[in-house]
């Protein structure tokens, strides 16, 4: 029933081009090159099986435990409570899709791809002390879907404030200011290359230290 929802699901968003056409790069290298050679049921297959892989290890508890954190970091941001799903249902398509997030603009609700969620769930409760670049995507993707739940609808913007608020979320998850701001610093550097296939999520002019939208002004480092 599960693996029948997610295939169809699957079919669904990869006819659009949708789920993996926002962010490819979310995915491993290798898993991405199959994921563009290999038919449908190739694709589905990996996923389901990647999905399951990442985040079965934790208990339910602690998944739990996990989402309540993720949803504090969420609800700060939004300025309203906001809740953070690690989601593999994909009940969410349909509203801002993107590869790894999702969340309504404004709304109270935010999703996650589960391999993110358990990015974030290795930095606060297992205290990884040098997380991957891919803990950064994580962090930016969680502090992007709280920014679309604060209200602001634009990919670029969000992704701006998002790797702005995302020092914070590091350090509350554990990290060293120092080392949040540089996952930070390197997601704002790769942030045009990330973007390549989908410009709106470059982050718009005025993204920089003391411009338009340095949530910090008086600060001066960036992010
Ligand atoms: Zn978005």
């Amino acid at each position: 029933m599960r693996g029948a929802t997610v295939a169809l699901a699957l079919l669904l968003v990869l006819a659009g081009g949708i789920w993996l056409g926002g962010h490819p790069e979310a995915l491993p290298g290798p898993v991405r090159n199959a994921l563009v050679e290999e038919g449908p049921a190739v694709r589905a297959d990996l996923i389901d099986t990647i999905q399951s892989h990442y985040y079965k290890a934790v208990s339910k508890a602690n998944r739990a435990r996990a989402e309540a954190v993720f949803s504090r970091e969420a609800t700060a941001i939004a300025g309203h409570p906001a809740t953070v799903v690690c989601d593999t249902s994909f009940e969410h398509v349909g509203i801002v899709q993107e590869a790894d997030g999702a969340a309504q603009v404004g709304g109270g609700v935010a999703w996650l791809l589960p391999s993110l969620c358990n990015e974030l769930y290795q930095v606060r409760f297992k205290h990884h002390v040098q997380p991957s670049p891919k803990a950064g995507r994580a962090i930016a993707v969680l502090a992007h879907e709280a920014w679309h739940l604060h209200g602001v609808a634009n990919e670029g913007l969000a992704n701006c404030y998002a790797f702005q608020s995302g020092v914070r979320i590091g350090v509350d998850l554990g990290l060293s200011e120092s080392h949040a701001r540089a996952l930070m610093r390197e997601q704002l550097a790769t942030n045009a290359s990330d973007s390549a296939g989908n410009p709106a999520y470059v982050v718009p002019q005025g993204c920089h230290n003391g411009g338009r939208y340095d949530l910090h002004p008086r600060s001066t480092g960036f992010p």
